[in-house]
């Protein structure tokens, strides 16, 4: 048996129905796809699925507009803003995925409420919540919204651990000029460019081991239990099964939640937009077996909260094993640091290795 495949093996978890309606929740088929044009593919975070649907919706007129969120840099920080995209040849520049804190309400909900046609939105499983409270009272809303997907999401963060990384990479005395955060196979790389046409890249985790000990994390994350978006049409997100690792084509694991999302899945297949397979929804869990047991314990961040003066509603009544109160102190007591002048001038003088060593420390509970 190969290596990969072993570790698969060793960390795989047995998901019930339960557990998959408590993680999961609600759907009507799962899939691991990408796109079939390789150049979508390599602008993309995963396996450029959402493009790839986003173009073909755009280009046969099921959608006026796609609402997306776009980066850009301006004086060595980055902003992300919400654009609603008409023409589909203006997609790349929204590709990749985007760790940083927005304002959905007041920052999108103006542009949807103002467009004059169907949309797609690409959410947040939180915007969902939003969108769809929106919908229920507001027919003519409802009625533009075609299809709604949602991102996997572990959880974001403050703008300034974009910041914090940006600073510590840049060579001295040059502005930043383009930034993307992650490209390329398996965890990516970072894209960082400066004047004078230079260009750098790094390993992903020069950003991501400061983001998975849950440095600079937003407030709104810590009661979230939603990982994949139970109320969207379609959930895309990573694929992080060893066995995959060595694939030359990055996929994307996909859950079409409705009909309308099952069926575009289908056609979009039938007309070589994308490729890819049915898999079982317990391989999609597989694909994300340490993120969704601890992203859904919110009653494991709640009861920790108590012990750092971290009010969180437990919104879940889950089991609380000690491990899990353990993670979830690290968690609370590493957001709690990051949100002092004092513990982020710590964070961001302690060695790389340190750091490491600390996130390898976190991984190993979360698997227990
Ligand atoms: S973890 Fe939840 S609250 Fe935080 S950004 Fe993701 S969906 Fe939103």
């Amino acid at each position: 048996m190969e290596f990969n495949s072993l570790i698969d093996r060793i960390t795989k978890r047995t998901w019930t129905d339960l557990l998959i309606k408590k993680y999961i929740g609600l759907f009507n088929s799962s899939w691991l796809l990408y796109a079939k044009d390789e150049i979508t593919r390599n602008h993309a975070a995963s396996g450029g699925v959402i493009t790839a649907i986003l173009k073909y919706m755009l280009e046969t007129g099921k959608i006026d507009g796609a609402l997306v969120l776009i980066s850009s840099v301006n004086g060595n920080n980055v902003n992300c803003d919400y654009q609603i995209i008409t023409d589909p040849d203006e997609l790349p520049k929204a590709q990749g995925s985007k760790y940083f804190t927005t304002n959905f309400t007041h920052d999108a909900v103006p542009l949807i409420e103002a467009f004059e046609g169907n949309l797609a939105l690409v959410l947040l499983p939180c915007d969902t919540w939003v969108i769809n409270r929106l919908r229920k009272n507001n027919p003519k809303l409802n009625q533009k919204i075609k299809l709604t997907i949602a991102l996997f999401c572990g959880h974001i963060s403050d703008p300034a651990l974009t910041q914090l990384v940006i600073k510590k990479n840049k060579p001295a005395g040059k502005s930043l000029t383009d930034f993307r955060y992650r490209a390329g196979h398996w965890r990516g790389k970072m894209h960082f460019s400066y004047e004078d046409d230079i260009h750098n890249e790094k390993p992903f985790s020069v950003f991501s081991d400061y983001q998975n000990l849950y440095f600079y994390c937003a407030r709104k994350c810590l009661r979230c239990n939603d990982h994949t978006g139970y109320d969207c049409d379609l959930s895309i997100g990573d694929v992080w099964l060893m066995a995959m690792k060595n694939n030359p084509i990055k996929h994307n694991a996909v859950i079409a939640r409705t009909t309308f999302a099952n069926d575009l899945i289908v056609q979009a297949l039938s007309e070589n937009i994308l490729e890819g397979k049915p898999v079982s929804i317990e391989t999609i869990a597989d694909a994300q077996s340490r993120s969704l047991p601890l992203h859904y314990n919110v009653s494991a961040r709640s009861k920790a909260g108590k012990l750092l003066g971290i009010k969180i509603a437990d919104t879940v009544n889950e089991k609380v094993r000690l491990v899990d109160l353990l993670i979830a102190f690290v968690i609370l007591f590493n957001y709690k640091l990051s949100n002092t002048a004092k513990g982020r001038k710590l964070i961001a003088r302690t060695p790389k290795k340190i750091i490491k060593l600390y996130l390898y420390f976190l991984k190993a509970l979360e698997i227990l």
